[in-house]
């Protein structure tokens, strides 16, 4: 065997351990050897090339950014307008009108990363006070949650919805206590405006690469695409593939399967050849909105609005059809459920199916899980239904949380109960659902249940460091079926790597930066 590469390193993984003078050899791409640098680094031959690290860094299995969305953040980089920094009325209204200046007229302004608990104002414009920032020219401003659009009465008037107009199926179409548009979409209901938006054009391929850079970045070397097709149907596919065929995304990519994607996957069509590289996973399904938004499905009414309990959007019987046969196709499921009732109903029913259709090797997952209530917690562990959930939310977005009312708030984000009671976590970014998606943020946020401002929330389900470590790698790889490709430092694994610094895991992760992403056994990223 010719060893091309030796890495010495301090380095952690769930199958070595810490070890603070650590060594991986690499082969072709993949690691042939791991262990304490006095067993690995003899092992050299006159042609290995010899990487040394400093002792106040750390090598550890590439990030598995288990659930965010590439595609979306490729979107918001190259065609739509940063809200992330907005907290005022008045700043909203200065980047609408910019943006408005900049483009030719003939597209919509679409703006990301709203939220209305960052403005001074602590509530939406009203679309009379939207109107006056941007009157003429379409604009569609979506929370950063992504489940809620607020619209002005151009976007409103280009689509031909008016006071009359029902709601969809899905989805809430805002409404005053006179009946008048609030401005307000919800859900679906965002689609009946959006399907009529001219957006400003979007460099796919270009844009991929790019955005793959500042994956690597931080040190993401593996993802979960968590709705593919869910911007372009299977064109959504058709634009991966290709950049990936091409030598432009050097990320391992698993898919969950959305919309005309999971319909293609259902009726047998494969759509994605299984590689190395890429390959169908999951089916994803949505049941319920969001806590910023108040659409996720909750048992109490919410601290603001004590009569709004959210609402689900499928009956019981549709899920478990929905379940049933994306699990009888041999797709595992993954449902984004945040309210503890759209938790409880995801979790009767994986149980229903899982007891009718015993498959002991499924990953069936449930996104978010926000809010719960302890008598849930167990059965995660009981049906192997694994928790993807996403920490970093805590770290940027502590308003969230602040709507549930009182006697749900202790048994919210419940991460170490939920591994306490025999489950297992998967963590991710959501990307580009928040303002940065490194993994060292959401490492902090999981270690410390602290926000950017250094506000604990909840500290008892705080997880240890290498509970979290591992659940960003090993965990996270396991949820996507790879746990036998990468994730953990393993002789037969693919060499992905990261090396950040800041010493030994168990000092603080926040302040960590990125020193070098390695993918196959090629150093793809340094600062
Ligand atoms: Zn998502």
């Amino acid at each position: 065997m010719l060893i091309d590469t030796i890495i010495r390193a301090p380095l952690y993984s769930r199958s070595t351990g810490y070890l603070a003078d650590g060594a991986c050899a690499v082969a072709e791409g993949i690691i042939v050897a791991v262990g304490a640098a006095a067993h690995i680094v003899p092992l050299a031959s006159a042609t290995t090339r010899m990487v040394r690290y400093a002792d106040d860094q750390l090598l550890l299995p590439g990030f598995v950014d288990s659930h965010q969305h590439f595609l979306s953040y490729v979107r918001s980089r190259e065609s739509r307008l940063s809200l992330w920094q907005v907290v005022s009325f008045a700043q909203l209204r200065d980047t609408l009108q910019l943006a408005a200046d900049r483009g030719d007229g003939t597209h919509w302004v679409i703006g990301v990363g709203y939220d209305q608990g960052r403005l001074h104002e602590q509530r939406h414009p009203t679309l009379a006070e939207l109107d006056t920032m941007l009157p003429d020219i379409p604009a569609v401003i979506i929370r950063a949650c992504s489940h809620i659009a607020l619209v002005n009465s151009a976007a409103l008037a280009r689509a031909g919805v008016t006071a009359t107009t029902a709601d969809p199926v899905g989805g809430r179409i805002g409404r005053d206590a006179d009946g008048a548009l609030t401005g307000i979409l919800e859900e679906s209901a965002m689609q009946l405006v959006m399907r009529h938006a001219t957006p400003a054009p979007v460099d796919w391929q270009g844009g991929i690469v790019r955005a793959a850079r500042e994956y690597h970045a931080r040190g993401i070397t593996a993802i979960g695409e968590a709705a593919i097709g869910h911007i372009q149907g299977v064109t959504d596919l058709t634009l991966m593939q290709t950049a990936q065929a091409e030598g432009r995304l050097p990320l391992r990519v698993h898919y969950m399967g959305y919309g005309a994607v999971a319909e293609a996957w259902l009726r047998g069509e494969a759509l994605v050849p299984t590689t190395a590289w890429q390959r169908a996973a999951y089916i994803k399904y949505f049941i319920d909105g969001t806590l910023g938004g108040g659409s996720a499905w909750v048992s109490q009414g919410y601290r603001d609005e004590v009569h709004n309990t959210g609402f689900p959007l499928y009956e019981d019987t549709a899920l478990y059809d929905a379940i049933a046969s994306a699990h009888q196709r041999g797709y595992d499921v993954a449902i984004h459920a945040i309210g503890d009732r759209a938790v409880d109903q995801a979790l009767r029913m994986y149980a229903q199916v899982l007891t009718a259709y015993p498959r002991a090797t499924h990953r069936h997952r449930l996104e978010h899980v926000e809010s719960t209530r302890p008598e849930l917690w167990p059965l995660f562990g009981a049906y192997g239904i694994i928790a993807g959930v996403q920490p970093v939310f805590m770290w940027f977005e502590e308003s969230d949380i602040s709507r549930l009312p009182d006697p749900l708030l202790p048994y919210a984000h419940p991460w170490a109960s939920i591994v306490r009671h025999g489950g297992r976590i998967a963590l991710g970014s959501d990307n580009p659902v928040v303002p940065d998606f490194a993994p060292v943020l959401g490492i902090a946020a999981a270690t410390t249940r602290q926000n950017y401002h250094g506000q604990t929330f909840g500290a008892h389900e705080a997880l240890a460091w290498q509970v979290a470590v591992d659940a960003y790698t090993a965990d996270a790889a396991y949820a996507l079926h790879a746990e036998q490709e990468y994730g953990d430092l393993r002789i037969g694994l693919n060499a992905d790597f990261v090396v950040l610094d800041g010493g030994h895991p168990a000092l603080p992760w926040h302040t960590r930066a990125v020193q070098a992403t390695w993918v196959a056994g090629v150093c793809v990223y340094e600062p």
